[in-house]
């Protein structure tokens, strides 16, 4: 069990003071799809972006382990999902890849409005024909010069609509090839790039989603994060922290939602006691918390691993897993503890479940973990009959 230093508490209550007072009218907003700039500021204001970036460019320069913590606190205070969702695709898809594989002139270029967040990133990865083959994008980069011209087409590009830099994958190899895939960064105000109307979806819905299009944007070759060919690396780097801050926010969701179903089921009663002296409800509840520590022990036991640059490409698929199916389960018990009350809109209960669904889809569907952590084990190549 990791031991938060008085530093890393003392970080975290700072910044979970602030998180509370965000987010409160997340149930007016998730109705008008409506994203929380006033939370973002505020979010803003107290550091939250700059967590894991050097000092030399803004950050606060803080570990991984560090920004979970706080990124827990977040989830946990703050109810407003889809603010958290949108702050850790800033912070990832963007600050995360520009720091560790941009050139220094860009770092000094674009990572200090990253921290600042005057600046809103988002990443393009996805097309219309398919986000699970990852290999198959169709969106090309053609070398023209001192600069690429990229074309295609992208889907669910999460902060799309508000984002001012966009991290694109595109290919300029052949398909199918590892090396055949580069990284652009590119800003929202460059011709060509343009920006769907916001995409109404199922959850997550006060973080603006939409597609873009790419119709022969230059973009400068210093503008290429890793080198040409590395977009898979870049990817596999952006992934790992993608899903450890993403889910760290949902083990705090997940946290929040066990105290608000312990303290219902104490003080709801019917037949003259209270719902939670009932085995079937208590025992729901047990596994609502064996879900949240299961969550906290695979996101903190893969960061520990990761930032000692041990492998984690098992582990984080299994963290992917555990996390965002244990949040599905755990918001679908707590409509059932709230009854009736849980299914209207009214006690925010219902869009919580509405929201965990997406966590089984971004990031790697959970079939595509499975698939991994199967080919991981070998099943991909049965041994042949002897
Ligand atoms: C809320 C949300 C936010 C998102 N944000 C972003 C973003 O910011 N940037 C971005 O680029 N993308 C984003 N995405 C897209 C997301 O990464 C993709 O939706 C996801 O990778 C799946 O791709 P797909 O939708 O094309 O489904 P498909 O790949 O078409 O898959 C459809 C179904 O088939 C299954 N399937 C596919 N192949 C296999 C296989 N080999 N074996 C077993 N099952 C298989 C899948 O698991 C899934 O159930 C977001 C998605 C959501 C829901």
């Amino acid at each position: 069990m990791i031991r938060w230093s008085e530093e890393q508490r003392e970080l975290r209550t700072a910044i979970g003071a602030v998180a509370a007072k965000t987010g409160t009218d997340h149930i007016d907003r998730d109705a008008t799809g409506t994203f929380d700039w006033d939370g973002w500021r505020r979010l803003r204001d107290v550091g939250l972006f700059s967590l894991p970036f050097g000092t030399a460019w803004g950050g606060l320069g803080k570990d991984l382990l560090t920004t979970l913590c706080v990124l827990e606190e977040l989830g946990y205070r703050c109810p407003d999902a889809g603010l958290g969702f949108s702050v850790s695709t800033h912070i990832v898809s963007t600050g995360v890849a520009l720091q560790r594989f941009g050139s220094t002139a860009l770092k000094e270029r674009y990572l200090p409005e990253i921290c600042a967040g005057t600046m809103i990133g988002a990443h393009a990865i996805t097309e219309p024909g398919g986000g699970s083959d990852v290999m198959g994008m169709r969106t090309t980069a053609v070398a023209d010069g001192e600069a690429f011209v990229l074309n295609g087409a992208k889907a669910f590009v999460s902060n799309g609509p508000i984002a001012d830099l966009v991290v694109v994958y595109a290919r300029t190899g052949a398909p199918g090839d590892v090396s055949g895939i580069t990284t652009f960064l590119v800003r929202r105000d460059t011709p060509g790039l343009s920006v769907g109307n916001p995409i109404g979806k199922m959850g997550l819905r006060t973080s603006p989603l939409a597609e873009l299009f790419l119709d022969d944007v230059r973009v400068p070759r210093d503008h290429v994060l890793g080198g040409v060919g590395a977009g898979f690396l870049v990817l596999d780097h952006v992934m790992k922290w993608e899903i450890l801050c993403g889910f760290a926010i949902t083990a705090g969701e997940m946290g929040r939602r066990l105290e608000r179903c312990v303290e219902y089921a104490r003080t709801r009663t019917q037949f003259g006691a209270t719902i939670g002296s009932n085995q079937s409800v208590s025992n729901r509840i047990v596994e609502m918390r064996i879900d949240v520590e299961n969550a906290r022990k695979w996101i903190y036991d893969t960061a520990e691993k990761l930032q000692h640059k041990a492998d984690v490409a098992d582990d984080i698929a299994m963290t992917k897993l555990v996390v965002s199916e244990g949040n599905v389960r755990s918001a679908l018990s707590a409509v059932q503890i709230f009854g009736g009350y849980g299914y209207t809109t009214e006690y925010g209960v219902e869009k919580e479940l509405r929201d965990a669904v997406g966590g089984t889809i971004y990031s790697g569907t959970s079939e595509i973990q499975r698939q991994r952590l199967a080919a991981l084990m070998g099943l991909d190549r049965p041994l042949k009959p002897a």
